[in-house]
């Protein structure tokens, strides 16, 4: 029996797909790439922006195809569209009734659950390999790369930014114990992992049970406790939310060796006002103080972010408090995105969409403009040095390309020796670009 899952969205999203990928390997399914030949298709979906969801609408002529030549095949939705866990006659949907191909729901959460839904479809016969599972968290992860593994640390958010739908489609945060995402990172590291990425809603809110000392915040003792493992060289995180960055998280950069110097804190807006439309719970004057506090201990810090133009109501000035942001603060990267109204939340049912496309595009070009100029100023420090990159993929021709623990990309020949993926190399940057790098082993 052959299976595909089809990941749309964040990061955390691809790291649930590790875990499925476990369960359904365990269960005796085994990987395509090719959906036409799959009789277990499921879409790991996002629902940030409608267009995601949009995009699911638009395959349900091709299962029906698939579905006509393949009697066995099931199809299933799990992640953020899927609210509800269970087989479509049981529940009621808002995906389910606009496609009737769609066999099965799946939270991310009950995916333990998913044995329990494929014996409808399939004989999966011996389950004793996943018998012990209890929560999603306890699923080793199937990872697709051995170097570079993403770990939960939660689900859900409590946020509720006036513009997103994410709490209400994930829930509210629930929380990983610390010991055993330690333990899970320490089995990693010992399968080759040389890379963590820590990955939640809002990474920092992170506030387990399971711990006694309360006056170190748990996400600062957790990178800590990562940060210990001998044979783990970078952490990063995502994503983290400005409200949760407190001083013990910011000390953690200079004090641990491994934690990356970059720091991606989405401010979506420079404007006070515009944040307050947006429930952000923070003020610029804030995120300002904590950049400042990170560069104090480490002054070569990558800062990106994100941000969104566009948010109904907003005025050129408020605009204009974005884009000097960016240039005050020399952000070098942003995932800019043009507002769009996402059902279901306070902003779409209640805002006015008020700022024309055309000038959604305007901003959305001024700020990328600006980022790409602050992107190749901060390449610019690197002419000459040499970075230790951790190499991700060669090419057919032997140019391979790794990122910097900055998270940059670098290019350089290796001469087409491919066992230098997932090892960390020194490389002299010879040249600077706007969004990478390139250099020579050295
Ligand atoms: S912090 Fe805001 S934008 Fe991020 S997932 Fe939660 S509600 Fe959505």
């Amino acid at each position: 029996m052959k299976y595909h899952i089809v990941t749309y969205g964040c990061q955390m999203n691809y790291s649930d797909t590790e875990r499925m990928r476990t369960v359904l390997e365990n269960l005796g399914y085994e990987q395509t790439q090719k959906i036409e030949e799959s009789d277990l298709i499921i879409l790991n979906t996002c629902s940030v922006k409608q267009q995601s969801e949009d995009r699911i609408y638009g395959l349900e002529k091709r299962f029906r195809q698939l579905k006509s030549k393949n009697h066995k095949l099931a199809v299933g939705i799990a992640g953020c569209a899927a609210s509800e866990t269970g087989l479509r006659k049981d529940l009621g949907n808002y995906i389910l009734d606009r496609m009737s191909t769609i066999d099965f729901l799946l939270r991310n959460r009950d995916m333990v659950k998913l044995p329990e839904i494929l014996q409808t479809f399939h004989d999966i016969g011996n389950r004793d390999k996943i018998s012990g599972l209890t929560s999603y968290f306890n699923i080793a992860p199937t990872v697709t790369s051995s170097k570079q593994v993403l770990v939960p640390v939660s689900s859900g958010c409590n946020y509720f930014c006036s513009y997103c739908i994410v709490p209400f489609r994930r829930g509210r945060e629930t929380y990983r114990p610390m010991k055993e995402i330690v333990q899970e990172v320490k089995d990693l590291a010992k399968k080759g992992a040389v890379e963590v990425t820590l990955v939640g809603q809002t990474v920092n809110s992170y506030n387990p049970s399971d711990i006694k000392d309360k006056t170190v915040h748990p996400f600062a003792q957790l990178i800590r406790k990562i940060d210990a493992i001998p044979s783990i060289r970078r952490i990063r995180l995502v994503a983290p939310h400005p409200a949760e960055m407190v001083d013990d998280l910011i000390n953690c950069y200079g004090d641990c060796a491994t934690f990356c110097p970059q720091l991606h804190l989405p401010v979506q807006s420079g404007s006070n006002t515009v944040l307050k439309r947006m429930n952000r719970r923070y003020t610029i004057e804030r995120f300002k103080e904590i950049i400042a506090k990170a560069r104090e201990r480490v002054p070569a810090l990558s800062v990106s972010t994100d941000l969104i133009v566009g948010f109904p109501g907003e005025t050129e000035e408020e605009f204009q408090e974005s884009f000097n942001l960016v240039k005050d603060l020399k952000i070098d990267q942003s995932f800019t995105s043009k507002y769009s109204p996402r059902p279901g939340t306070l902003a779409a049912e209640k805002m006015k969409n008020n700022v024309s496309h055309k000038e959604k595009l305007r901003r959305f070009h001024m700020i990328n403009n600006l980022i790409e100029k602050n992107s190749h100023q901060y390449n610019k420090q690197f002419k000459g040095k040499i970075v230790e990159l951790l190499v991700e993929k060669i090419d057919k021709d032997g140019m391979a390309w790794g990122k910097t623990p900055e998270n940059k990309f670098v290019l350089f020949p290796a001469k087409k020796n491919k066992n230098l993926v997932g090892t960390l190399v020194p490389v002299k940057i010879t040249k600077t670009m706007e969004w990478a790098m390139e250099g020579k082993m050295v």
